[in-house]
């Protein structure tokens, strides 16, 4: 067994040899031919059934073979039996709850989290009731029919932790699922930890050059295939294209986390001592909750931080209109620097009290860290704040 950074490089290109090609190949194809009825509906059956692959690819929303190679690239990084890829973070939650619906009515869900996480499961439009409850408290609110657990580590935007662990044991026989998106694989391991299901959106780190929206959950083959199923019947797939473009990030995955995050340590400690910054809420500074899971669960502090100014909403727009190294707008995981405003941008959608309690103020900005020069980030950031 290879390490990550080589497993990083190599993987989903095994066959490369034997192809005789030094990039993967891109099949664009909707349809395939048909060359025998019999072992077409086979194939058909296998395929909506959830296999990963089978003789004849049939139509490409049940199979593509660029998407499927990404796929097992990704699967071997996070060390999972299966990947199942989507057309974003969103379409791939979609499918954990749609799967998760044939078992039961009631989801488990600890906030904060994602703002459009949040609103999906919030709105039940998914056919779950979602219960929003504190970490501490999943065991004591299990029902029978509770089909899953959502959490989300490192969260968005506050950064606090949740410790995967004690809520893998809370939740007993009921699936995790865990949004590692903010710690990247690179950063922390939920499946070794137990999770069932890890969901990443793809359009952040895993992409990571601002190029393409996808989303991938990575579990255990038994719970891969009823992902495959909705997917084939909900049509939420990955195209080939932007599959292509996340296995192509795959390589430097590792080393744009680590560039970032370096710059990251930087700027987090000097936020911390600028007189505009009332907090900055980094785990590398130990102002999150469970910081103290820094070292064990997460390997890193990460490339994003938040920081509150004194000057409220009126300072947190100003310093988005005037940086000018910094791209002021939503997402994270680029190469670039990206800063934008929670409580007005991603997590508008948020219940205001839920908001509160999160923290999210109007004064409250969020800092996705680039791999540019770490000097000049912070020059930014200074003439911005003022
Ligand atoms: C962006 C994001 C999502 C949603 O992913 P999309 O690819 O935008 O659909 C979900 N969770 C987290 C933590 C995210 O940052």
């Amino acid at each position: 067994m290879h390490r990550f950074q080589t497993i990083a490089v190599h993987a989903g290109r095994e066959d490369f040899g034997e192809l005789c090609v030094h990039a993967p190949p891109l099949d664009l194809s909707t349809t395939y031919p048909i060359a025998d009825l019999d072992v077409a509906g086979a194939s058909f059956d296998a395929l909506i059934g959830g296999k990963h692959d089978a003789a004849n690819p049939i139509y490409a929303r049940l199979h593509n073979p660029t998407v499927a190679r990404t796929e097992n690239a990704i699967a071997k990084l996070k060390g999972t039996d299966a990947c199942v890829a989507f057309a974003s973070g969103m379409a791939a939650l979609t499918a954990v709850l749609l799967a998760r619906r044939a078992h039961g009515g009631h989801v488990l869900v600890v906030r904060p989290l994602y703002g459009t996480s949040d609103h999906l499961l919030a709105s039940g439009m998914c056919g779950l009731e979602a219960e929003f409850v504190a970490a501490e408290d999943i065991a004591t609110k299990r029902r029978a029919d509770t089909v899953l657990v959502v959490i989300e580590t490192p969260a968005n935007p506050t950064l606090d932790l949740v410790d995967i662990k004690t809520v893998i044991a809370a939740a007993g026989e009921v699936p995790v699922l865990v949004d590692s998106t903010f710690a990247t694989p690179v950063l922390q391991t939920p499946a070794a930890l137990g999770a069932t299901y890890v969901l990443h959106s793809a359009t952040k780190f895993l992409g990571g050059h601002g190029d393409v929206i996808a989303g991938v959950v990575c579990c255990d083959e038994t719970h891969a295939g009823p992902l495959r199923t909705v997917r084939a019947a909900t049509g939420g797939l990955l195209h080939p294209l932007a599959a292509y473009l996340l296995h192509r990030g795959l390589p430097t995955l590792k080393l744009r986390v680590e560039a970032a995050q370096a710059n990251a340590q930087v700027l987090a400690q000097r936020l911390a001592g600028h007189p505009a910054v009332n907090k900055v809420f980094y785990p590398g500074l130990g102002t999150v909750r469970n910081a103290q899971l820094l070292g064990t669960q997460m390997c890193g502090p990460g490339t994003l931080m938040a920081f509150e100014l004194a000057g409220g909403h009126a300072a947190a727009a100003k310093v988005m209109a005037t940086v000018k190294v910094m791209t002021p707008a939503v997402s994270l995981g680029s190469i670039d620097t990206l800063i934008q405003h929670p409580s007005g941008l991603t997590h508008r959608m948020v219940d205001p009290a839920a908001k509160a309690a999160a923290g999210i103020t109007d004064g409250l900005l969020r800092l996705s860290v680039g791999i540019e020069d770490v000097e000049d980030l912070w020059a930014d950031l200074a003439q911005a704040l003022g």
